[in-house]
């Protein structure tokens, strides 16, 4: 038996619903010549002038009403504690998203391809984790090109998903990354783990916030993460025995 849930869409979570790439012959029935009609000017649409690409909001949360919860770790991978979140992961059959900070991910290879190979979804959490909203565009860029590159070569596959740094989102930011074929997740349930505030409170927090459709934030990077990992330990089989499933969206 497995909890192992694959993403339950391919299509995007949550669209920003009028801007979708709608198109106009899809809505209008093809027209008809008809003798007696004045000529019609041309379509509006010139080649010269490509069409905006829609840039979607982060995704908050999961369009589900079922028991299903998307687990994601973020700065990692850190040597410590990755391993220890994946030896938990693997014990109870989930599979998470890794936001993942390009520098370490270069200096820990192997423990991103270990990510990847126990089927965890490897994602985009910039190289420096700066705040974006100070960088020029070029300098968002790099950030996030780079940081591809390296999942890339990792996982065989560029990241879908990217995440700004403290969910500090700019325009410029969600432009970049759709540039790059990603996606924006942010979360719904932050138990404010990196800030270690104790096993008890995290665990409680999480528990508390929960419901179907969630995504939590988790840290296995960036500092000392021995709370997070105790409250992983004691807050998934409760999670589990209530009834939900994790996914790592695609
Ligand atoms: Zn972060």
């Amino acid at each position: 038996m497995t909890l192992l849930t694959v993403g339950a869409c391919g299509a995007p979570l949550v669209g920003s619903g009028d801007a979708g790439p709608a198109s106009p012959a899809s809505s209008t029935p093809a027209a008809v010549p008809s003798p007696s009609a004045a000529p019609e000017p041309a379509p509006v649409l010139s080649p010269a002038k490509p069409v905006p690409r829609a840039v979607d909001d982060p995704v908050y949360e999961l369009p589900s009403t079922d028991k299903l919860v998307a687990l994601t770790l973020d700065d990692g991978p850190d040597p410590t504690h990755t391993p220890a979140v994946l030896a938990l992961l693997r014990k109870y059959g989930i599979r998470a998203t890794f936001f993942l900070v390009g520098e370490n991910a270069a200096d820990q290879p192997g423990l991103v391809r270990e990510i990847a190979a126990e089927g965890h979804h490897l994602a985009n959490h910039t190289w420096t984790h700066p705040d974006l909203r100070r960088l020029s565009e070029a300098q968002v860029r790099d950030e996030l090109a780079r940081t591809s590159d390296v999942l890339q070569a990792a996982a065989g596959k560029p990241p879908t998903w990217f995440r700004a740094p403290g969910g500090d989102w700019s325009p410029v930011a969600l432009r970049t990354s759709s540039d790059l074929g990603m996606r924006p997740m942010g979360w719904s349930v932050d138990p404010r783990d990196w800030a270690r505030p104790g096993t008890s409170l995290i665990t409680d927090r999480v528990l508390k916030a929960v419901r179907p459709g969630s995504i939590v934030l988790n840290h296995d990077g960036g500092g000392d993460r021995s709370q997070t990992i105790a409250a992983l330990r004691a807050y998934l089989p409760v999670l589990i025995d209530d009834g939900y499933g994790f996914t790592a969206p695609r």
